[in-house]
């Protein structure tokens, strides 16, 4: 189990003042920013924006992926689908698959 208190915080906060935005390029202050691994600091909100924008899942990137990946992916979806669909409508005949 991890401790408590870094539970809550996902990114290092940026304590100095004068740094400007990886995105907007606007200065970040100190409450509201964050330091964006490998890139700099951002505002929150510029960098998820720009999380959106990449369409990243947890911590997939799903515009990196490569055709066939994308493609198992969203097979791994729909069978988890499927299966939800099936487990939460106990009156289905276990005998049917439904595809
Ligand atoms: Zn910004």
């Amino acid at each position: 189990m991890l401790p408590k208190l870094i539970s809550s915080v996902n990114l290092p906060v940026v304590v100095h003042m004068s740094l400007k935005c990886v995105f907007c390029k606007q200065p970040v202050f100190g409450v509201g920013g964050v330091t964006v691994p490998s890139m700099g600091p951002a505002h929150k909100n510029c960098y998820e924006a720009y999380r959106t924008m990449r369409r990243t899942f947890r911590s997939i990137d799903i515009t990196e992926l490569t055709d066939n990946e994308l493609s198992d992916l969203k097979d791994l979806v729909l069978a988890e689908e499927n299966d939800r669909r099936r487990k939460s409508a106990p009156d289905n005949d276990d005998d049917i698959e439904l595809f």
